[in-house]
């Protein structure tokens, strides 16, 4: 391709992020050209999933209707493994269920190769099979991408290549991922049919419930999930690889492990592990968002940027990589000049919410970070619980003398004071 035929925007990946950008794009008559360096939209990509739904009605009112969605969450559960139990707090809502409801378990492979699907219904051109080497930079604007011996051309060059970003990178915007950037995700589909899932989850049939874990890592950083989809379920772990290594800890091991505890395996019991996979997830929250999103000719989107939220309790990536693809979309449409197209981006994720909710939980990843979070607290809570339900004949003690004897065994009263502090100033 000549630099004379060159397209109004070049999207490097088919995630969310970039398909959402390329729909809107396409659907307002702009010439896309989407290159994915996967077989098929969906087939490089891995999530826990769940997709928050406001998301893709921001993309188009309605589209949600149309998309290979599981089931809408209603059950909302945080799980605390202790070493032969748990504690889990179900959160019941059925105004999540309402005419837009609020999430949906996804399974990626279908929903991306779906969405991509749709961006072409409206014009876009997506090239699957294509692996993006290198950035045309001419007079400090980005001008194309190279493929192979291909180069091909555009207005603005969009990075939506997740979180290992070369091109971001090859722009001057980011360096080199560091492990405590990042955590691993692990995750399985195990198949099984979907009466079982409803009766083992105490859903009706169009319900699922979304379930974050801690206490399942074995002292690592980093917590479970599992969520139920129409006749699967994706159980999986996120965990921090600097501090597996530093504890010499197999990742197939620890997730072997947690399969098999007493209060999960009933869950997954005679499924049939139909999906196995892991990628990396973006853990560092708003701190190591570069601190420039654009440059001439060029954006960065979605966990290219870093635009990712784990607070613990929920883990946000689709919909702020939607978001930060719409705002893409409207600043290559709004703006007068390639120059004017970067301010205008961060503009859009100002207005759209996505920069203002990534700050207000810049702390979290410290919390998510305390050491006693991945086994110590969950392991005492369960203590609690043991204590407050056990009756064996024996005359209990006292109830304030008990549990300053089941704290003591846990945790010394400077790591609670610290913790404690931590939690409160960090959210
Ligand atoms: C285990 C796990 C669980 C998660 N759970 C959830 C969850 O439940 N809910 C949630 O909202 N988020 C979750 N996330 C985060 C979420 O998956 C990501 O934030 C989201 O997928 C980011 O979308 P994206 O479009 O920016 O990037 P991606 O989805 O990573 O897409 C990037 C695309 O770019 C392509 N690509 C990369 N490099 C090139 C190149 N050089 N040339 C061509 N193509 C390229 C890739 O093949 C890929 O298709 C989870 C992540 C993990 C790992």
């Amino acid at each position: 391709m000549g630099e004379e035929e060159k397209f109004d925007a070049i999207i490097i990946g088919a995630g969310p992020a970039g398909t959402a950008c390329a729909y809107i794009l396409a659907r307002e008559g702009k010439s896309v050209l989407v290159i994915e360096r996967g077989i098929s939209a969906g087939s490089k990509n891995l999530t826990g999933g769940r997709l928050y739904t406001y998301a893709l009605e921001l993309v188009e009112p309605g589209l949600h209707a149309e998309a290979p969605l599981e089931r809408k969450v209603v059950r909302e559960q945080i799980m605390m493994l202790g070493a032969n139990g748990a504690l889990t707090i179900d959160y019941l809502d059925y105004d999540f269920k309402q005419e837009v409801p609020q999430s949906y378990s996804i399974l990626r492979a279908p929903f991306d190769e779906w969405f991509a699907a749709k961006a072409e219904e409206q014009g876009a051109m997506v090239a699957p099979g294509i692996l993006v080497e290198d950035l045309i930079i001419r007079d400090n604007k980005v001008v194309g991408v190279k493929a192979g011996e291909d180069e091909m051309y555009a207005d603005v060059v969009i990075a939506a290549d997740g979180i290992n970003s070369f091109m971001a990178q090859k722009a001057g915007l980011r360096s080199d991922l560091t492990g405590h950037m990042v955590g691993v995700g692990v995750k399985e589909v195990i198949e099984l049919p979907p009466d079982v899932i409803q009766n083992r989850f105490n859903l009706a049939t169009d319900e699922g419930t979304a379930r974050m874990i801690i206490g399942c890592t074995e002292g690592i950083q980093g917590g479970g999930f599992l969520y139920t989809n129409k006749d699967s379920v994706s159980l999986g772990i996120v965990f921090s690889p600097e501090a597996a290594a530093k504890q010499g800890k197999s990742i197939h091991e620890i997730h072997q492990n947690f399969k098999m505890h007493p209060a999960i395996y009933p869950l997954i019991g005679d499924g049939n592990t139909v999906e196995y996979g892991a990628h990396l997830v973006p853990e560092s929250g708003w701190r190591d968002v570069p601190p420039k999103l654009y440059r001439d000719g060029f954006l960065v989107t979605g966990d290219a940027a870093g635009f990712c939220i784990n607070t613990g309790t929920i883990l946000r990536g689709i919909d702020l990589a939607i978001v930060s693809g719409v705002a893409a979309a409207r600043a290559v449409m709004k703006a007068a000049d390639s120059t004017a197209v970067g301010p205008a981006y961060v503009k859009e994720l100002e207005q759209l919410g996505l920069i203002p909710t990534m700050k207000m939980f810049a702390g979290w990843p410290d919390i998510v970070a305390i050491p006693r979070m991945a086994e110590t607290y969950p392991r005492l809570a369960n203590e609690v619980l043991r204590f407050m339900f056990t009756v064996d004949g024996h005359v209990p003690e006292k109830m304030p003398k008990a549990m300053r004897a089941i704290v003591k065994r846990h945790v010394s009263m400077s790591q609670l004071i610290s913790d404690g502090w931590k939690g409160v100033t960090s959210v």
